[in-house]
């Protein structure tokens, strides 16, 4: 483990490093950022719903809830040979990772459970490493996701242990933690972030990062999430974060917890491409694509790539059938694409198969795309 990443931060100094001129505070992100990652590469995450709506919780931010009209459709979980299917079609596009979340409390042994470690084990058997997010679960649990093949959990903290009663009363943020204790010590990789604009304070979003850059390891990839207000819930009026806002989070977060992946999440929709780029600029090297990633002409989808063209950033995992900016320059001086890629400026190949680390990645941070 890199000895320079600290657990023992304090308010004080977080709260000084979040409220530091803008432009010194992005400066500082950029510099950490550059010591542990590529500058100019992006994580490309797509991520399929197998299980929707009709949840036991009541967070208070949540379109699954069931507490509330939030007009989101029940959905049973999705069958094995379906989802394997989905995974399938998702590497024949070029995806590395699959990521599935399921509208549960948490995990309960049985039949369902038994289905999602066979989608695990389907989704492996096909090369493709495996992230889900299902809510809490315990140790022995962990453990069988970790024996079917599951590399990363998502279990968001959302906020701040002060703020989060506020957000949600059906449980409690100790057994979030708790959680992320049974996720570590099965030795699967963790995601775990928060959400900003719901009505917390500045304070409460810097508590959230110390919960987080204080765990004993940090989580290997930090969502930073954007309320997306979703009518029929008790959030639905609230205002929009403002990106210096959010990137000032990401800053914050790049400089806690450098060697993490940070992803520019919920929200990222509503930016425009201008607030995008700073919030890249502030240390965000990872978002969605979401599942539609895998359709074509999808507007979206297409709308990030051209941003991602016009910045010049690449995805850590490349695309199928999308060329990177390297690629597109190599092409027109008539190198073969696949020569480009191994030979060109960031020395990684697309050839790379999860888990192999090119020359370049290898020795930042010792996480390698895939396993971020
Ligand atoms: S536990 Fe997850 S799915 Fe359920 S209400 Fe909370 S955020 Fe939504």
């Amino acid at each position: 483990m890199d000895s320079s990443l600290r657990h023992d931060w304090n308010l004080a100094e977080v709260r000084e490093i979040h409220d530091q001129p803008f432009n010194d505070l992005i400066f500082r992100a950029q510099q950490l950022h550059r010591r542990y990652h590529r500058g100019n590469a992006v994580q490309l995450c797509s991520l399929l719903s197998i299980k929707t709506g009709a949840c036991s919780e009541d967070c208070g931010y949540c379109s699954q809830s069931a507490h509330y009209a939030s007009g989101t459709a029940r959905e049973a979980l999705m069958d094995v040979d379906a989802v394997v299917a989905s995974a399938r079609a998702a590497q024949e596009a070029g995806a590395s990772r699959f990521c599935m979340g399921a509208a549960w409390r948490g995990v309960k042994d049985g039949e369902e459970f038994d289905n999602v470690c066979e989608m695990i084990r389907g989704i492996t058997e096909l090369g493709m490493e495996t992230c889900v997010t299902l809510g809490m679960l315990d140790r022995g649990q962990a453990e069988r996701l970790k024996q079917a093949g599951l590399k990363a959990y998502n279990h968001n903290i959302d906020t701040s242990r002060d703020y989060y009663p506020e957000v949600v009363s059906t449980h409690s943020f100790d057994e979030r933690i708790e959680t992320l204790r049974h996720i570590r010590e099965a030795g699967i990789t963790i995601c775990s972030g928060g959400i900003i604009g719901m009505w917390e304070s500045v304070g409460d979003r810097c508590k959230m990062l110390i919960e987080l850059a204080n765990l004993p390891k940090h989580p290997e990839s930090v969502p930073v999430n954007a309320l997306v207000p979703i009518k029929g819930t008790p959030m639905a009026d609230l205002p929009a974060v403002r990106p210096f806002e959010l990137a000032r989070v990401i800053a914050c977060a790049r400089i806690m917890m450098p060697a993490s992946m940070v992803r520019l999440s919920a929200g990222r929709r509503s930016l425009s491409d201008e607030a995008q780029a700073l919030c890249f600029l502030a240390g965000a090297n990872s978002i969605f694509y979401g599942e539609r990633l895998l359709t074509t002409g999808n507007a979206e989808v297409d709308r990030d790539r051209e941003l991602m063209a016009e910045l010049g950033i690449e995805p850590l995992v490349p695309v199928a059938g999308h060329p990177t900016p390297a690629e597109r320059d190599s092409d027109s001086k008539g190198v073969c694409a696949s020569e480009a890629a191994t030979a060109g400026s960031n020395g990684e190949g697309l050839g790379n198969k999860p888990g192999q680390s090119s020359p370049a990645n290898a020795g930042t941070n010792g996480l390698t795309a895939a396993e971020a």
